[in-house]
């Protein structure tokens, strides 16, 4: 069997997911599971309606919603032809949840981490719903899932984490029969429950992820993720000029690429795939002829270099305040304190009296962990900067470290922070 992702993009109006169903029935010789997205960028518009209604803007809440319910009314009437009193009535029944639960923010003037989830997860609810109807009107057998009946996760909403063991039960007893009925069946990334039922969210652009577990747990053939590029590139083409594509990519080339902030795919894709050895073909919706890249444990033979840049660092040196040495008690003491402050750590370096890092600006996080070193250490922060990423990086990528903050070459990478 196989699974195969669609992102928001790949079903962003009507025309958009008339090609996703071509490509479903296309791939259909062989039992699959296809796991999708919220349409456009619905998850975006939902996460708005929710803080308007947070902040008590009732009146720019109401207008945000009719606006996400008009642009699914339109993919509709876009897609149906005759019959769509029964899709009308599908998504019109979402929309009177969400409803439901914004009027409960505004008029308790409380939001719950909790809620956030709830109101998101329409978004692949609503895409999934009117994709799996369409499907059906062109005459193909299509089953619709309900994605929080099998992922389940703790209560860390927004962020939630996976519950292997059940979970891994759960699709077995239920896709696992669905699977042998020969249909399409389709199901929502990025959304899962508590063990008691509480929607959750596996956190922003998730969908690749949830497809993941599905793979791993289904023990599929290969995971196909679609994308609207022909490939992983080397590069993000917004930032570099020249790109080339790249065929073939190691599980932990992909990992240290997608962790330095290449965002073609969600950075916990890879692991669930990795250990079964499950290859990840990234393919391009626009163009099914072309041959992607695949993800497996064949490594980038040609050497490409790729290079990634993540934004938004700030880099930190800190010294024990009466110049003792940075010593495994002293660095013990700093790595608690980043355990308890959940700052998210890219680079460390140390030396005799100091340790460098370089850490994503997660504001909140930033001053909590900085106060608690002040006690014992000064520290000294620079923000604005950027982690650069080569990986098999050659001699002349070397220039680029000119006027660095952090630099640090291992294996075949080579990291430079600067601004
Ligand atoms: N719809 C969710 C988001 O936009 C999940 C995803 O697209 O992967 O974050
Ligand atoms: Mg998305």
């Amino acid at each position: 069997m196989q699974v195969m992702k669609f992102g928001g993009a790949s079903v962003k109006d009507a025309e958009a997911i008339r090609n996703v169903a071509n490509i479903m029935v296309q791939h259909a010789t062989e039992p699959g599971l296809t796991v999708i997205s919220a349409a456009d960028k619905t998850t975006n518009h939902l996460e708005k309606l929710a803080y308007l209604a947070r902040d008590g803007k009732e009146a720019e809440a109401l207008e945000q919603f009719e606006r996400i319910k008009r642009f699914h009314h339109g993919l509709i009437s876009d897609l149906f032809e005759n019959g769509a009193a029964e899709v009308y009535a599908q998504v019109d029944g979402f929309f009177e949840e969400v409803e439901r639960i914004v009027q409960g923010i505004l008029l308790l003037e409380e939001f719950p981490a909790r809620t956030y989830d709830r109101i998101v997860s329409y978004g692949e609810l609503l895409s999934t719903s009117i994709i799996a109807q369409y499907l059906r009107q062109r005459g193909e057998d299509c089953i619709w899932l309900d994605a929080r009946t099998c992922i389940k996760t703790d209560a860390s909403y927004a962020q939630a984490n996976v519950i292997w063991s059940v979970t891994s039960n759960l699709i077995e007893k239920q896709v696992q029969p669905l699977l042998k009925t020969g249909r399409i069946l389709i199901t929502q990334g990025f959304i899962g429950s508590t063990i008691s039922g509480k929607t959750t969210t596996l956190g922003r652009e998730g969908s690749d992820y949830t497809a993941s577990i599905f793979a791993h747990c289904l023990d599929a053939r290969r995971l196909m993720v679609w994308k609207d590029v022909p490939g992983i590139l080397n590069a993000d083409p917004r930032i570099r000029e020249k790109t080339i594509k790249i065929d073939n990519l190691s599980y932990e080339e992909a990992v240290e690429m997608t962790f330095y902030g290449a965002s073609v795919i969600h950075p916990k894709t890879i692991k669930p795939l990795y250990n079964k050895h499950i290859p990840l073909y990234v393919k391009c919706f626009k163009d099914v002829s072309l041959e992607g890249t695949c993800i497996s444990d064949q490594t980038n033979a040609e050497l490409v270099t790729s290079y990634i840049v993540k934004k938004e660092q700030v880099f930190a040196r800190i010294k024990p305040r009466d110049f003792s040495f940075m010593n495994e008690q002293l660095m013990e003491v700093v790595f608690n304190h980043i355990y308890k402050t959940g700052v998210k750590v890219n680079l460390v370096h140390n030396s005799a009296i100091s340790l460098l890092l370089c850490m994503d600006d997660i504001p909140a996080r930033i001053k909590a962990f900085e106060s608690l070193l002040l006690d014992r250490f000064s520290v000294d922060m620079q923000q604005g900067l950027k982690l650069y990423t080569m990986i098999n990086f050659t001699i002349k990528d070397l220039k680029q470290a000119e006027g660095a903050r952090m630099i640090q070459q291992h294996d075949n990478k080579l990291f430079i922070v600067k601004e």
